[in-house]
């Protein structure tokens, strides 16, 4: 079942989000580089309309002025050639003339050169001589405005066409004119280079719009003619050309012809009332433009093509480290599986679900029982392997709507169904059973135990709280040997309860002195003799009685307070001595019980023997009790402080042994004053033949070792009897005594004999 909110943040962090926004910005982008492209294509054609408005004005400017130049340039040579003929002794002699002009011809451009006199005889630079090759009305013309350029006429020699300059011989008098031809063809090539690189039309026309010259093919007619057949653009006219034309201005149209729409601009030149016409076809212009719009089109393209690679880069970046990240926070390294974050993401709907389907629903927080000493002992690479493998275990079972996390180091969370508690117990048991067993590479094997602790969610707590239930449980589970699971349910519920009550009572019960003391005898088997004792401690509630150490010696060990509680014990115990001593009473040694957590504390012993000298008491009279788990795994420490002990003059006691982890290795090397042996052998006793032979075991080995055994929980004369035979020396239980209050057992003890009391 995947968990909304998760998977929310898994696409997150994975960013699918990140590619349907990269997505929809790149289509935006296309859009908007689209619509841009629509909108820059439209200024780009406007602009360059524009551009080519104002380019093809200044061509018919550019083109006239150039026009103008050339010509200008034709009459300063022919104006020169003209002063250089005035001399006499060339006119007067007609072969000198012919010869003079043919070398002045070869001087410059002209296809040809010559005179023509008054009378209309016209010699030419080629020797030839033609009568009026200017007609009287063009001699009239030129004496008149001095300068005079023909329209194009056929060359006389050589059917070429040509253009006639001609200017006076001598300025205010008619005394003939000098004139040079130029081929028209020449003029043509002026005519189109320069023109938007040969794609412009540049025509020389003359005022009444009849083509003089045109480039690039030689057209003639007449340009208003023509334009009947122009489709004007708005606020252009054949009429408006005449118009600025007749004015002798300049001007700009645009017209259609052909199917081709075309520029054209107008400029006057300063012969013969001449004209430059040049013309341009729009389509080079939007030619133009689309070799922009593409190659705007390629920069744009280009640019989103690197913003793409980019972004497909930035998201990769971000895609792995989102993966990255969803690892670190809801996948444990380890195992692969969930961990507690993505628990707790998917707890919240699986819950739901559960409850919508009316199931019942368990938190079940599972722990492998010494996992610490597994990893010390095998190393951290077998440990991890163990880990995984209860984690496949685990997971294995799980079925729909279930959960599962590594939740810390060797600990799992379970949300299961529970339909009812055995079923559950049940599958707790078979998860155990699959994840017991570890083998190595080499095929060793070793045994592995869980403990669960079950929360069955039975009210509507925070998260936190159903797995401290849990792990409470789970602290029951593990106190418990061989447990796998255990409920925290009323029972469990009742005892924090109850422990949070003693926590809360435990100083002022010690200051009210709510602790008695107890004492039970140790007794010889034979005579029923009290030969020693042990003190032990009950609670006195107001209102609520004796209350047993079973009860309370637990919180006590947990919470610390038992340090205090035994000090008062043994100074409670010291006191009773005394106080016997003093009435005469022959005392006997007393074991006291101590904790564990007295192995910490500094001066310990010290103190103890400080104690005892204060309240005058024979050391040899008191003797720790130790219990069996304390000795293990502490050899070091624990042999210095039974050493310590001794030095001290104090007895020292095993209690308790047999009960947890007995090594009689440990044994050997602790030197013990006495063993007590578990009453719990004593409870398996009747049923079990086989533990008769254990004990005896036991007894007569612990006789190697120099110690007295007392055999606690001896309740049957049978039991006694057996003890007896096999060696133990004294007896500690209700067959002899109960543990009796300090005035009963005070009644137990022998006055002093005289002689013993010297
Ligand atoms: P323990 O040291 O093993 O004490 C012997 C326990 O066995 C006592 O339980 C005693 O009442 C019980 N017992 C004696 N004879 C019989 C018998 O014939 N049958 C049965 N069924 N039980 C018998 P008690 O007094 O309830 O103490 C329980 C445990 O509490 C003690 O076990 C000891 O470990 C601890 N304890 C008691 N007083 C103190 C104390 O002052 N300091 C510390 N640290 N622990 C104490
Ligand atoms: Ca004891
Ligand atoms: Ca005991």
């Amino acid at each position: 079942m995947e968990n909304k909110e998760l998977g929310r943040i898994r696409k997150n962090s994975y960013n699918l989000r990140g590619f349907k926004r990269a997505f929809v910005f790149i289509l935006v982008a296309a859009v908007l580089v689209a619509t841009g492209s629509v909108l820059a294509w439209q200024q780009v054609t406007s602009r360059l309309s524009q551009d080519a408005r104002e380019s093809i004005a200044s061509a018919g400017r550019e083109l006239a002025e150039n026009f103008n130049y050339l010509l200008e340039a034709e009459f300063q040579i022919l104006s020169s050639i003209s002063v250089s003929l005035e001399t006499p002794a060339v006119l007067n002699y007609k072969d000198r003339l012919v010869s003079y002009l043919e070398r002045q011809n070869n001087r410059n451009l002209f296809d040809s050169t010559g005179y023509q006199a008054p009378d209309g005889t016209a010699w030419f630079s080629n020797g030839e001589q033609i009568k009026w090759f200017l007609s009287p009305q063009e001699v009239k013309t030129v004496y008149e405005q001095k300068r005079y350029m023909s329209a194009p006429r056929t060359d006389p020699f050589d059917n070429d066409d040509i253009l006639v300059f001609a200017v006076p011989l001598k300025e205010g008098k008619e005394t003939g004119v000098v004139f040079a031809t130029h081929s028209v063809s020449f003029y043509r090539q002026t005519l189109t280079a320069n023109l938007w690189q040969g794609n412009g039309i540049g025509i020389i026309m003359d005022k009444s719009g009849d083509i003089v010259l045109s480039a690039p093919k030689s057209s003639f007619g007449n340009i208003f003619d023509m334009a009947e057949d122009f489709v004007f653009d708005r606020g252009f006219s054949s009429a408006k050309i005449q118009e600025d034309i007749s004015a002798g201005g300049d001007g700009l149209s645009g017209y259609s012809f052909n199917g081709e729409h075309r520029f054209a601009s107008y400029y006057p030149l300063k012969f013969n009332q001449w004209y430059a016409f040049a013309v341009l076809p729009t389509a080079f212009v939007a030619q133009k433009a689309l070799g922009l719009m593409v190659m705007a089109w390629l920069i744009c393209f280009s640019v989103i093509a690197v913003l793409v690679v980019f972004i497909v880069f930035i998201l990769r970046m971000q895609h792995q480290n989102g993966r990255a990240l969803y690892q670190m926070g809801f996948v444990d390294a380890l195992t692969q599986a969930d961990n507690l974050n993505a628990f707790h993401f998917k707890y919240a709907a699986a819950v739901e679900s559960f409850k919508q389907k009316g199931v019942p629903f368990a938190l079940v927080v599972v722990n492998i029982n010494r996992f610490k000493a597994v990893n010390d002992i095998y190393g951290f690479e077998e440990g991890d392997k163990i880990l995984k493998q209860v984690a496949h275990a685990l997971q294995e079972g799980l079925q729909e709507g279930e959960l599962f996390c590594r939740s810390s180091a060797d600990e799992f969370l379970l949300l299961l169904a529970c339909p009812g508690r055995t079923d559950l117990a049940l599958r707790l048991d078979n998860v155990a059973q699959r994840a017991g067993r570890f083998c190595q590479a080499d095929g060793k094997c070793m045994p592995l135990s869980l403990a669960c602790g079950v929360y069955v969610v039975d009210e509507d707590v925070p998260f936190y709280i159903m797995v401290d239930r849990a792990k409470l449980a789970l602290s029951s589970a593990r106190q418990r040997a061989g447990a796998v699971y255990a409920f925290y349910d009323e029972e469990f519920r009742r005892r924090i309860v109850a422990e949070k009550n003693i926590e809360s009572h435990m100083e002022d019960a010690l200051q009210n002195e709510e602790f008695k003391i107890y004492l039970q005898p140790k007794c010889n088997f034979e005579t029923g003799q009290v030969e020693s004792a042990e003190a032990l401690v009950r609670w006195e509630q107001p209102g609520k009685g004796l209350i047993a150490p079973d009860h309370f010696i637990p919180v006590f060990e947990k919470n610390g307070f038992i340090l205090k509680l035994d000090w008062f014990m043994f100074k409670r115990t010291l006191s009773l001595l005394k106080q016997w001593q003093e009435a005469g009473l022959e005392v006997v040694p007393v074991g006291i019980n101590f904790s564990r957590l007295h192995l910490d504390e500094p001066n310990f012993v010290e103190e103890l023997s400080r104690l005892a000298d204060e309240y005058g008491v024979e050391h040899r009279l008191l003797e720790a009790e130790l219990t069996e788990s304390v000795v293990f795994g502490n050899t070091v420490v624990m042999k210095r402080f039974v050493d310590d002990l001794h030095a001290k003059g104090f007895s020292v006691a095993m209690d308790d042994f047999g009960s947890g982890y007995s090594s009689l290795n440990v044994l050997k090397n602790l030197d013990f004053d006495c063993i007590k042996l578990d009453k719990e052998f004593l409870m398996c006793e009747e049923s079990n033949s086989r533990m008769r032979v254990i004990i005896s075991g036991l007894v007569s080995m612990i006789k190697g070792l120099n110690s007295r055994i007392v055999a606690e929980g001896v309740e049957t004369p049978e039991q006694a009897q057996f003890l007896q035979s096999i060696g133990c020396d004294l007896a500690q239980g209700y067959l002899f005594h109960k543990p009796l209050l300090p005035q009963d057992f005070a009644k137990l003890l022998r006055p002093v004999k005289k002689n013993k009391r010297k």
